[in-house]
């Protein structure tokens, strides 16, 4: 048999990261990401574990070294920890990495297990520090189960990484004391820019910060020099003096970073989208569901290639207009 190939796509960028989403289900509601009453699949339509295993050891036989769940919150997902134990014995078996982005509201509970089954960092998203906002933006009351979360994936020796999406009139204030909380713990913090992803309750145009803004209120603080350290991700990192962290911007509105991408997603429904900023789409699920699902993940794999585009298309509307793409975020995962 034919040794596999690896995924290069057609301006031979070679594909090493999957993000692949585990469930579209949450038990917060973050009013950036989606409505309060979201529709949620029907559990047929979605991966089953032997499914979702089955494919990650597909793109690793192709060369994917590294794999991020997430969702939907990929904790609420009951067999998750199942998953975790599957993929952790590929790692250093052409898997390097496993990591997840969650929320942390159940990470009290789990983060001995991740750890034991060969997980080693989290991104864990942090929007805001306030009770109150935070109860407000999420829609539920549940900062300190996140605090307790944060604390228990750290003693269990899990590197963690906040992520914090910066939005006009919500958290923007409270984001230099966000920061210098999380590199006084040892966390680095990455701030995402809000972007138009699905339709949700609120205009989001409102609440668009560019990071240039946040940038300059940090500045007035802190002393933030460019960093060499690089994730071959869209962030851009800067040492802090003051407190000896890092913090990083992503900024996918305003900056292209596409030119180095070396990712592709996955959403719990087993869609592959090959850029989160573009239309273009390849169904795993239909070549696992066929008669024979190996060859079929390996043809599908390989259609992704010639698909995936150069770079994504998003845009900011004009206020109250349609988001740039449908689908939430909650989809995809980022
Ligand atoms: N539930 C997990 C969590 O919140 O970390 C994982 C999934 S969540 C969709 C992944 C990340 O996407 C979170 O950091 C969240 O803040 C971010 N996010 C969701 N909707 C977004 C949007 N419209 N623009 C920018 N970031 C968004
Ligand atoms: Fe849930 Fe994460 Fe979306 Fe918030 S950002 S609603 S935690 S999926």
């Amino acid at each position: 048999m034919e040794k596999p190939q690896p995924l290069v796509d057609q301006f031979q960028r070679r594909i090493s990261y999957l993000r692949l989403s585990v469930t579209d289900r949450c038990d917060l509601r973050c009013s950036y990401c989606m409505p309060e009453r979201m529709t949620f699949l029907p559990k047929a339509e979605v991966l089953t574990l032997e499914e979702l295993y089955r494919m990650a050891l597909g793109f690793v036989a192709r060369g994917i070294t590294k794999i991020r769940l997430t969702g939907g919150e990929p904790l609420v997902r009951r067999d998750m920890i199942e998953l975790v134990q599957a993929l952790g014995k590929k790692l250093g078996d052409g898997l390097e990495e496993l990591t997840l982005t969650t929320n942390a509201t159940q990470m009290a509970d789990h983060a001995e297990a991740l750890y034991a089954a060969g997980v080693r960092r989290v991104n864990i998203s942090l929007d805001t520090l306030d009770r109150d906002a935070f109860a407000r933006l999420t829609r539920r009351d549940q900062l300190p189960q996140v605090l307790e979360g944060i604390a228990a994936a750290q003693s269990a020796g899990l590197k963690v990484k906040i992520n914090t999406v910066a939005l006009k009139g919500i958290n923007a204030q409270g984001i230099p004391d966000l920061m210098a909380w999380a590199h006084g713990r040892g966390m680095d913090l990455t701030l995402i820019e809000v972007m138009p992803l699905g339709e949700v309750e609120e205009d989001r145009f409102d609440h668009y910060l560019p990071l240039s803004e946040v940038r300059a209120a940090l500045d007035t603080r802190f002393t933030l020099t460019p960093s060499d350290h690089r994730t071959g991700g869209p962030a851009r990192y800067f040492d802090v003096a003051e407190t000896g962290g890092r913090v990083g911007l992503i900024t996918p509105l305003t900056n292209n970073f596409c030119e180095g991408c070396n990712r592709v997603r996955v959403t719990a429904t087993g869609q592959l989208f090959p850029c989160l900023g573009g239309g273009e789409r390849v169904d795993l699920r239909a070549a696992l569901r066929s008669d024979d699902p190996d060859v079929a993940l390996d043809l599908a794999l390989d259609q992704a290639m010639k698909i995936k585009p150069l770079r994504h298309h998003f845009e900011i509307n004009a206020p109250g207009g349609a988001p740039a793409l449908a689908r939430h975020m909650s989809m995809t995962g980022g």
